[in-house]
């Protein structure tokens, strides 16, 4: 055994002794820590400053408790959290999700993630996450207003413009982050860099709604121009069908290609047509309803409950958008047999590791979510920029610029696979790529 084997080996048996029960950050930290391997070998320097045990260690964890009041009148009590992960190249940055799966692993699988691929968009923004157990589902407007308040009550006093930058993610949206952001302002007084993901109207960014699904479509035609392939009258499955899937399904149309379903927790819809993205976003960004509703609407689509990577159908190019963990081994392997050519990952974290094992043994091109949804953290970051200089800039401006960093991070993974004699497997590339800039930063200052 190498001796960068060696050390990689002792930092994954430290989580497991100290976290037995975090599964998705076990998951998350061992995919980055064994692509290290080469990098180890050339840095032993990074072995003797005992880095990876910096790494994979939060700079700090919060958890909170946050109380508030449903229509009914109960007491309700939920968990909060904020993870802030890594500062080497900024203050922290990452979102905010509400979902009942949320725990410390999740958050902690979530914020570590977070470092890389923010490191990746070449911007000055750490690594952290945060969210909650709350469920958003079937909750009222006053209840989410309540909840919000309540959880910004506790986290005001830890987030700030160079401190910590939340945002949104699953279960937080525009109408989340307005209400985050006036509970902050109430607190603390109006501080426009606090939050990202904020109305337009109040220091938000243009194309930031836009930002992951759009950036997603930009890595995937990236990958595509690398193998002489281009996304015009390309067959496209897409999970999901939120912030993320809404704007891939979007922009995938307006590139050319055919986007066959979108899904929620329920079911899919599948339509051969191509999905219609005005009627998506009727139904769930309007009407908050559920995506079943879409095909007694639309005469050529079918709604079937279940997973959509359940359904047997040729097609090119696979985008899951939904969450973590949601392609399996065996699904992996239909795409094989179905002839996919391409992943890229819209959600964080959406395929299991022996699927990720599968498209690499099959030459499936597979876009890792820290590089192909680093989008929407990326004009995060530009809303950062822009609410610094005290000045917005046009949709045209934000979006050419999430254009360039999008086809940036494609090529940077590229590049740093090359080098280390692994041509075409973008996620070591990524992992690299995104761990050489903070580790380079770590070491510069110090014991951190
Ligand atoms: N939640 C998004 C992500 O997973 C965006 C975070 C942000 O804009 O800070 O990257």
């Amino acid at each position: 055994m190498t001796k960068a084997k060696e050390y990689i080996t002792t930092i994954k048996e430290d989580i497991k002794h100290r976290d037995p029960d975090q599964s998705e950050f076990q998951e998350a930290a061992f995919a980055v820590l064994d692509s290290l391997e080469p990098v180890l070998e050339q840095h032993p320097e990074y072995i003797a400053a005992n880095l990876l045990a910096r790494i994979v260690e939060p700079e700090r964890v919060l958890q909170f408790r946050v109380p508030w009041q449903d229509d009914a009148g109960n007491y309700q009590v939920n968990r909060g959290f904020r993870v802030q992960f890594n500062s080497a190249i900024g203050p922290y940055k990452g979102g905010l999700r509400f979902h009942p799966s949320v725990n410390l692993s999740t958050v902690k699988f979530l914020g570590f993630e977070q470092i890389f691929k923010n490191s990746l968009t070449g911007l000055p923004i750490g690594g952290g996450k945060g969210g909650s157990d709350f469920d958003p589902k079937g909750k009222s407007d006053n209840e989410i207003m309540r909840f919000c308040q309540s959880f910004m009550t506790e986290l005001a006093r830890h987030i700030g413009p160079d401190l910590d930058v939340p945002a949104g993610d699953i279960g937080v949206g525009g109408r989340e982050v307005g209400y985050l952001f006036g509970a902050y302002k109430r607190l603390r007084g109006f501080q426009n860099g606090v939050l990202t993901g904020k109305g337009l109207t109040f220091g938000g960014s243009a194309a930031r709604t836009e930002a992951t699904g759009y950036g997603l479509l930009y890595y995937t035609q990236a990958m595509l121009h690398a193998h002489e392939d281009k996304l015009q009258s390309k067959k496209i499955k897409i999970s999901g069908s939120g912030n993320v899937a809404i704007y891939a399904l979007q922009k995938a149309a307006e590139l050319g290609a055919t986007v066959l379903t979108v899904s929620d927790s329920n079911g899919y819809v599948y339509d051969p047509t191509g999905i219609d993205t005005a009627q998506v976003q009727q139904i769930k960004e309007i009407e908050r309803g559920r995506i079943a509703d879409y095909a007694q609407r639309v005469k050529t689509a079918e709604y079937h409950t279940g997973s959509v990577w359940d359904l047997d159908i040729d097609y090119d190019i696979a985008l899951p958008c939904a969450t973590q963990n949601e392609i399996s081994e065996a699904q992996a392997q239909a795409m094989v047999a179905q002839h996919v050519s391409y992943v890229a990952e819209g959600a964080n974290m959406p395929s299991q590791p022996e699927a990720v094992q599968v498209y690499h043994e099959n030459g499936i091109f597979y876009g890792p979510a820290k590089a192909a949804n680093a989008g929407g953290v990326a004009v995060s970051a530009l809303e950062m920029s822009q609410n610094s200089e005290r000045l917005s800039w046009d949709f045209r401006q934000v979006n050419d610029d999430l254009e360039n960093i999008m086809h940036d991070i494609f090529t940077k993974s590229e590049e740093s696979a090359k080098r280390y004699g692994l041509d075409h497997d973008y996620q070591a590339g990524a992992n690299i790529a995104g761990f050489e800039k903070v580790a380079q930063a770590m070491m510069a200052q110090g014991l951190v």
